[in-house]
């Protein structure tokens, strides 16, 4: 449900990198081998937009995910305009979060897996700083 990636470490972490069909023109996140609308299998990377807003949430109060440590866990439908992504709300209170709120997209580092030097991140949204913050 979250969605984790796997990043090179050489490879920026402020990129948000989904995907676009060739066949419908729909973008996508994350990154697949097949288009998640039509199925045509010719699909190429595309870049999001980072910002978007919270179209609806629903709040995770248990989990049986055991590297998780916090709970409750806020998961919305964040619409980015070319697409829409579920995500992990983060960096705020369940109580505060809300339908149309703007958010940004953040990758989060969920664990290093040694010698090989993958970073695996966790895309997830934070509420949008407000200019002068
Ligand atoms: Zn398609």
């Amino acid at each position: 449900m979250s969605a984790p990636i796997v990043w090179r470490f050489k490879e920026s972490k402020q990129r948000l990198v989904g995907g676009r069909c060739d066949s419908c023109g729909r973008a996508f996140y994350p990154l697949t081998y097949g288009c998640p609308y039509c199925g045509a299998r010719s699909v190429k990377e595309f870049v999001l937009p980072r910002e978007g807003k919270i179209v609806s949430y629903s709040i995770v109060y248990s989990t049986t995910d055991a590297a998780r440590f916090e709970t409750p866990i806020v998961l919305a439908l964040v619409d980015l305009g070319v697409a829409r992504v579920i995500a992990e709300i983060t960096d705020i209170d369940p109580s505060e979060v809300s339908e149309d709120m703007k958010v940004e997209a953040v990758l989060r580092k969920v664990r290093e897996e040694g010698e090989s030097g993958v970073i695996v991140y966790a895309l997830k949204f934070r509420p949008l700083l407000v200019d002068g913050d």
